[in-house]
């Protein structure tokens, strides 16, 4: 078994739902170990980057718009890096089938999931499907040094004039 790290996503449906802490409960039973977390405004660019795969299906602008916050009217998303053998193929049997009538009862999407009258999924979390998603996603994400060990190679880079928020 390889040491994987995967990228797990509590969408705005699990926030808005107040189903953040059963959704970690449940994905401690994996004995994983959380190297990285943080809640994310998401942006369109962001959301678009994420879903690149996807951009050709007619489902595509409502699911940007899922992840953004803007169906569910709450512009948050809880991102965290997990770590550990077989990361992302633990993470995935708890998170269940992408459908989630289909998903197993037990999973997390079978437990709080629902499919819109639109067709969306609102399946609740994303799980990364493959250590090379894992790799992109967990890049889009998260900035190198947001993420504790070098799970990937890092360089040393000085940023000048960077625009950022600071405390006034
Ligand atoms: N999705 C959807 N309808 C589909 C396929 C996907 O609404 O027929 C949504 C769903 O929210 C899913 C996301 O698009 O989680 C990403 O799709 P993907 O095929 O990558 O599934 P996942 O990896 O999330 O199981
Ligand atoms: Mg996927």
């Amino acid at each position: 078994m390889a040491v994987e790290q995967t990228l797990v996503l509590i969408k705005p449906d699990g926030l808005i739902k107040s189903l953040t802490g059963n959704i970690l409960s449940r994905l401690s039973e994996t004995r994983l170990v959380i190297i990285a977390s943080k809640v994310v405004r998401v942006s369109r660019e962001l959301a678009e980057q994420h879903y690149e795969h996807l951009k050709n299906e007619p489902f595509f602008e409502e699911l940007v718009e899922y992840i953004i916050g803007d169906v569910h009217n709450t512009h948050r998303v809880m991102a965290l890096v997990y770590q550990g053998d077989d990361a992302i193929k633990k993470v995935r049997d708890i998170v269940g089938h992408t459908n989630p009538e289909k998903a197993n009862p037990v999973s997390i999407r079978g437990a709080y999931g629902r499919i819109t009258t639109t067709g969306v999924f609102e399946n609740v979390v994303h799980a990364s499907s493959s250590p090379e998603d894992a790799e992109k996603e967990i890049k889009l994400w998260f900035q190198a040094d947001e993420v504790v060990g070098d799970i990937y190679p890092v360089k040393d880079a000085v940023l000048k004039e960077v625009r950022q928020k600071v405390w006034a």
